[in-house]
């Protein structure tokens, strides 16, 4: 690299080193995510750490392997790097080259390739797949990294760069599911405190008067002399920076000794005299008042991954595949993506109404164990159930392996709604009868109507509240 190359941030150049292609980017605005499929490792170079924080997060939010996975590396200049940033990336640099992470680089790349000779079926939350692969790759786990700009205290940055909402729910909702399906196991770290209205951890602790509420109030302590009995708040005891008992007019001397502070006393604005205050929330993010009982302690752990989740990362599969087709009444997904394209040009013509509900089954990790040899089967009894509760005009499909899609054709959206709730608990009785399942298998249902002409839209919309596709 020449001098005049060396300070020009227009071009990003390709270094060869032991036979792998680095790109070394400093112009982030040039960089085509996808194009990166051609590089073996990145380097970054740190020179604006917000651009260079929204790039990282483009990268391992990408859909592919090639590019969500690449070795990553951050050249620090001045600027000192984000700890959320370095979550991300695999290291730093002093220049370019990556003689000094040689053995991390080799083993990204070689897993990587694994992983791209197979053919994964995992038709699951997408992210979870995601997660479990770029710690194994990296043989690492997955830290909370502390961080005032978020709302939980805490940030998850390869799970925030993935998320679809930028929503902490959503974060929390795929640690339980990974927990629950076994791929990860938490390590406790620190509980941290919430709003229940919002999540936000940032929270004004107020005392307040118990009578009246106000925040407005006055405290000091009472003073008991020994000496002649009297008691009384302490400021009736300052003369002159020093204690005297305005009773006896003798000076105090020792705490302990010849008086004491048995208690601190209160007074609000108001006149109301009381010992304890009460504790009340106020959260700065929605602006919510609570009581402190409200507030939700959320646990904020280190998650590692479990020989299960190993095996996840390398075959991609998570179980058995199904024919789900065998079973009448329910189609593969792809028919039924066909079939609502369908409905949705019938529905431009007739005006009539389309809605799409989803069946999701949570269930707790003890039933799963306890079908694992024919889940399969298991699904299959649940599938013919749920079909059965279905009306015949309604189309039925899994999605992935837990959620179930219905398609109603000229069916009211309000309607069906109600009735798939009806469904839904009549289907957890059944299931609690035939399959021992309890009140923690959760069964969620929801329906959206198609709103616009285009049948993805819905799919879309559904998938944005619970990442099935
Ligand atoms: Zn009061
Ligand atoms: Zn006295
Ligand atoms: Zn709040």
């Amino acid at each position: 690299m020449n001098v005049i190359e060396a300070f020009n941030r227009e071009h990003n150049t390709v270094h060869s080193e032991n036979g792998l292609d680095i790109l070394f980017i400093r112009n982030y605005e040039a960089v085509r995510i996808s194009a990166l499929i051609s590089y073996d490792v990145i380097i970054l170079e740190y020179h604006d750490p917000s651009g260079a924080g929204d790039l990282l997060n483009k990268i391992r939010a990408a859909s592919y392997e090639d590019v969500y996975l690449i070795p990553c590396f951050l050249l620090k200049l001045d600027a000192q790097v984000d700890p959320l940033h370095l979550a991300l990336a695999d290291g730093i640099v002093e220049r370019v080259s990556i003689a000094s992470h040689h053995s991390i680089v080799e083993r990204i790349i070689s897993v990587k390739n694994d992983y791209k000779a197979i053919k994964t079926d995992f038709v699951g939350r997408q992210v979870v797949l995601k997660l479990i692969r770029f710690l194994h790759s990296r043989d690492i786990r997955l830290k909370p990294v502390p961080s005032s700009n978020t709302l939980m205290g805490y940030s998850f940055p390869f799970l925030d760069a993935n998320s679809h909402l930028h929503d902490y729910q959503e974060n929390i909702e795929i640690l339980k599911v990974s927990v629950d399906r076994g791929f990860l196991s938490p390590h406790f770290e620190d509980v941290v405190h919430l709003c229940s209205n919002c999540g936000s951890g940032f929270i004004n602790y107020r005392e307040v008067c118990p009578k009246c509420g106000t925040r407005k109030h006055f405290s000091e302590y009472s003073i008991h002399h020994f000496v002649c009995g009297y008691v009384g708040p302490e400021s009736d005891f300052f003369q002159d920076k020093k204690l005297v008992c305005p009773k006896c007019n003798r000076q105090l001397r020792h705490i302990g000794v010849d008086y004491d502070k048995p208690s601190r006393i209160s007074e609000c604005e108001n006149g109301h005299v009381f010992q304890e205050p009460e504790i009340e929330t106020y959260c700065f993010n929605c602006g919510d008042t609570n009581k402190l009982e409200s507030i939700i302690d959320y646990e904020i752990n280190t998650y590692e991954l479990t020989a299960t989740g190993v095996s996840m990362a390398l075959s991609g599969i998570t179980k058995e595949e199904s024919n789900i087709e065998e079973i009448d009444g329910v189609v593969s997904f792809s028919v039924f993506k066909t079939l609502l394209k369908v409905e949705a040009e019938r529905r431009k013509l007739t005006k009539g109404s389309v809605s799409v509900s989803y069946i999701s089954f949570l269930f707790t990790p003890k039933t799963i164990k306890a079908h694992l040899d024919s889940y399969d089967q298991f699904t299959h009894q649940i599938a013919a159930l749920v079909r059965n509760l279905l009306q015949p005009t309604e189309v039925l499909t899994l999605a992935n392996d837990d959620t179930f899609l219905v398609m109603s054709p000229e069916a009211d959206m309000k309607e069906t709604k109600k009735r798939l709730q009806e469904l839904s608990s009549k289907l957890k009785s059944v299931l609690q009868k035939q399959f021992e399942t309890t009140d923690n298998d959760r069964i969620l249902v929801d329906s959206f109507e198609m709103e616009d002409k285009e049948s993805v839209g819905i799919l879309e919309q559904i998938n944005e509240h619970i990442n099935i596709l």
